[in-house]
């Protein structure tokens, strides 16, 4: 799950992390209202939308006056912001941070993530913080170093000292660093996150290091011991259809093919798109009905599937197991009935019950095309759509 940049700097405060102060703001009165609180001179009006590189985009803006981030709020609120990470439609702003202006003197990068490869938490910096860490770690990847951090000894003073001066960060900064590294590492282990990034790190004229910018990724499988991170959830910021298939306990990832797949169990489904893609043809999403797949939630699927106007032909692949072929093919006939299905629908089942699930298919007299193999079920779909 993520957050906002405003919500995620009133976690790093929380933490001891120095960020600066400010106010989010719903409308251009409360981003006036935020700037007189915060008091001048300089205020920086940011777009908060989840997703990074808002600066190039237009989304973060200096402002030197109240009548200034009116304008500029005004400008902000509402547009449809593009950056390399929202594709090319853009997100809309409905929300502003407004912020006092930092002293920027150097920005540096540094960020935590559950590194698989090693099973620990990597600290990654650089001195080369600011809008572009990508185009650094492309050209320059000497200029970024990673530390794995030991999961019983945690972030000790030598680890976060060798860091900061890795970094260059100046001598009489190290301390606080140190500092700063260390409840940011507390933060990102008591929060179950999966990602903190802090870039830009700001070292201002006088050594002060503050973070002026916060993003946060939370594990969601530890989302239920962290009601007041779920509380920070945006659903304007996530897909109307997913938000739609997780009521259902539905996992829904929407793609931009034409095939729509049915599948229970995420390995399956992984294995059903890439031999979908292996026989010519793409699927239009990725969906696991899980184990415990009732009619309702067939139909659910079913409808949320079809709402994508791509989809021409659905494969449904399942594998019985604990979950019965025959409760599938109950939930596929309802399914394909409740919908009025328009599109050809293959399906394939294996497992448990397999021969009852066939029949009812079968006697349902609705037109579905049977598939023996996973093979001949991606033939028949391709051959479908084409
Ligand atoms: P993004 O990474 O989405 O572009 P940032 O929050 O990093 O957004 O902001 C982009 C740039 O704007 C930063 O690299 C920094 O130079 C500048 N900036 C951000 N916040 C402040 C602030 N409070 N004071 C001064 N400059 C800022
Ligand atoms: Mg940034």
């Amino acid at each position: 799950m993520k957050i906002h940049e405003y919500q995620g700097k009133e976690i790093l405060r929380q933490f001891g992390v120095p960020v600066p102060r400010g106010y989010p703001a719903f409308t251009g009165q409360e981003a006036v209202e935020a700037a007189q609180k915060l008091g001048g001179p300089v205020w920086v009006v940011k777009a908060q939308i989840h997703a990074g590189g808002r600066g190039k985009g237009g989304g973060v803006k200096l402002g030197k006056s109240l009548d200034e981030v009116k304008a500029l709020s005004g400008q902000i609120l509402g547009m449809q912001l593009k950056t390399h990470q929202t594709g090319p439609e853009g997100q809309k702003v409905r929300r502003l941070y407004i912020e006092e202006g930092a002293d920027i003197k150097k920005e540096y990068y540094v960020s935590l993530v559950t590194d698989r490869a090693t099973q620990k938490v990597a600290l990654i910096a650089s001195s080369e913080g600011g809008m572009d860490i990508e185009e650094v770690a492309h050209s320059t990847p000497e200029k970024i170093i990673t530390e794995v951090i030991d999961p019983l000894a945690g972030l000790g003073d030598a680890q976060a000292k060798k860091i900061a001066a890795a970094i260059g960060l100046p001598e009489g900064s190290h301390a606080q660093a140190v500092t700063l590294l260390q409840n940011l590492y507390r933060c990102y282990m008591e929060t179950d996150a999966s990602l903190v990034e802090i870039n830009p790190l700001n070292c201002d004229s006088k050594g002060n290091l503050i973070a002026l910018d916060a993003k946060f990724n939370f594990d969601a499988n530890a989302l239920f011991r962290h009601p007041e991170i779920v509380a920070y959830r945006d659903l304007d910021e996530e897909d109307p259809a997913e938000i739609e298939a997780s009521k259902f306990d539905l996992a829904y990832i929407q793609l931009d093919g034409n095939i729509g797949c049915l599948v229970n169990g995420a390995g399956l489904a992984m294995a059903t798109m890439d031999t979908i893609k292996l026989f010519g043809g793409e699927p239009a999403n990725f969906l696991d009905v899980g184990g415990g797949a009732t009619a309702e939630k067939v139909t659910e699927a079913f409808k949320i599937m079809l709402k994508n106007p791509e989809v021409k032909a659905i494969l449904v692949n399942i594998f019985g197991g604990i979950m019965r072929c025959d409760t599938i093919a109950d939930g596929v006939v309802t399914a394909s009935r409740a919908v009025g299905l328009k599109v050809p629908l293959v399906v394939r089942m294996k497992g448990t019950n397999e021969d009852l699930g066939k029949k009812i298919l079968a006697d349902s007299g609705l037109p579905i095309i049977a598939a023996d193999t996973m093979a001949e079920a991606a033939t028949k779909v391709v051959a479908a759509v084409a």
